[in-house]
């Protein structure tokens, strides 16, 4: 018996006569065409949004963000990948009319149109919801490390700095040695090698003056050498590499990202009334719920949502008492009296407020008198003992009693945040390609952009 065998390869009319016969009706690079050609090129402000009158002519700019957001949508994102595409994908060459850019007007195209391509991005966000295809019925938020384009071994600190400094400034000192010897001795021979290397180890002296003087300015502990915008992010015994910290807020019925940002943040912490704060702007509702884990209590973030009339859901992050045998009594042991402003203990002894609100907004009470107390192995190890209230304690126990009076938010939460997550994750393999928080802010939008378009094809083909 033979094999199924193919077509001769110099058979004429292999492919189908039209280039338009190579792509399925049911393609997503006919989606992605349609939106970009439905986009307003000038209002988003893309380079070269109108063709010059005059020179050689450029590239449409709608050509390369169509061929951007379907490399994303297919988990091809570096420019030389796109670049060899151009000339063997048939739906790539059906979407950009054969047109074979080389690799460096593909990345000049999205590192000069960042803030072009986060709009592209957010006026299909804003496409989705005219349509009515989201219900903002609950906005799950969460965020996500994406590492950065650079290695931990990169992570500097000033002690680090400092002994690379010093291993330079022995260098450099050996290399004007070697010049002055040679202005003595003229043969010259090396001299040009030479002051190139001087050259080269000043400019990274310079270098690392800049990384030190950025560490001391924000008042950081580490800097990433080449990527000074990304921090080590991660939990645990783990490492952690130089990262970003991705925010999304996602339609929990539909699943599409109705918002979304990259920061540089090392926890979600200070997160949640900015993400809510720009979902609701985004839906442009009088009122929003948000449901987001624990990594997003925050007093601060809780107060400011019952001003701004978002109802937040998000669980208490505390921990226990970490002292003794850990079987001592947690902060739920002892009760607060709002109009005397103070903690009854276990023994039915007052812990008084202590004037100062520190940085984190955490005011402490401390009990004057634990003398003679029954109760104290149970209770502290120290002489007295002290409990911690938030200054906005009040919105942070409204926000964790919703969660607890319908605990099946935090499943709805799961289910909706983690699959757009691991979906881009995927797209990316987990990192970004392009160095600076700007640069990583418009990948993360083609990426978003694409997950999106996907989102709305895949609500189209099954909607149930
Ligand atoms: S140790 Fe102090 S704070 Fe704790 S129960 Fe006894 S009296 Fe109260």
């Amino acid at each position: 018996m033979n094999y199924v065998t193919g077509d001769d390869r110099a058979q004429p009319q292999l492919l189908p006569p039209a280039i338009e016969d190579y792509v399925e009706s049911s393609s997503p690079a006919r989606v992605i065409d349609s939106f970009v050609d439905s986009l307003d090129f000038t209002a988003l402000k893309f380079l070269r949004a109108t063709p010059a009158s005059f020179g050689r002519p450029s590239y449409d700019p709608r050509d390369l963000l169509k061929l951007y957001i379907y490399g994303y949508f297919n988990e091809v994102r570096s420019s030389r990948r796109l670049e060899r595409e151009c000339k063997r994908n048939l739906e790539v060459m059906w979407l950009v009319r054969r047109l074979a850019p080389d690799h460096k007007t593909i990345a000049d195209f999205r590192r000069d149109n960042s803030a072009a391509i986060i709009g592209a991005c957010r006026a299909f966000v804003l496409f989705c919801r005219d349509q009515g295809l989201f219900t903002a019925r609950l906005i799950a938020i969460d965020g996500a490390k994406f590492r950065a384009a650079a290695s931990p071994i990169r992570i500097m600190d000033q002690p680090r700095i400092a002994e690379e400094i010093e291993k330079l400034d022995a260098r450099i000192a050996g290399y004007l040695a070697k010049l002055d010897e040679t202005d003595v001795m003229e043969p010259a021979d090396d001299e040009g090698a030479t002051a190139k290397a001087l050259a080269a180890l000043q400019q990274r002296r310079t270098e690392l003056n800049r990384l030190s003087g950025r560490l001391e300015r924000d008042g950081r502990k580490f800097i990433v050498d080449g990527e000074p915008d990304a921090r080590p992010m991660g939990f645990g015994r783990g490492g952690k590499p130089p990262s970003y910290n991705v925010q999304t807020a996602v339609d929990a019925d539909t699943g599409f990202i109705v918002h979304h940002d990259v920061t540089d943040e090392i926890n979600d912490t200070r997160m949640l009334y900015p993400m809510a704060a720009s979902a609701k702007r985004v839906l442009e509702r009088e009122q929003l719920t948000v449901v987001a884990d624990a990594g997003f209590s925050s007093g601060a973030c809780a107060a400011a949502c019952e001003v701004d009339d978002i109802t937040a859901c998000v669980p208490a992050n505390r921990s226990g008492n970490p002292h003794g045998d850990g079987f001592q009594f947690d902060r739920s042991a002892f009760t607060y009296e709002a109009d005397t402003d103070r903690y009854i203990c276990p023994a039915g002894r007052a812990l008084l407020r202590k004037p100062r609100v520190d940085r984190d907004g955490l005011i402490m009470y401390v009990a004057k008198d634990c003398s003679g107390c029954a109760l104290k192995p149970r209770c502290t190890q120290a002489r007295y003992r002290t409990v911690s209230r938030h200054q906005h304690e009040d919105a942070l126990e409204r926000m964790t009693a919703r969660v607890m009076a319908d605990p099946s938010l935090m499943r709805q939460r799961r289910c909706s945040v983690e699959h757009p997550f691991g979906t881009m994750k995927r797209m990316m393999s987990g990192r970004f390609l392009t160095r600076g928080i700007r640069k990583a802010r418009t990948e993360m939008a083609l990426s978003v952009l694409a997950y999106n378009i996907l989102r709305s094809i895949n609500i189209r083909t099954c909607p149930g």
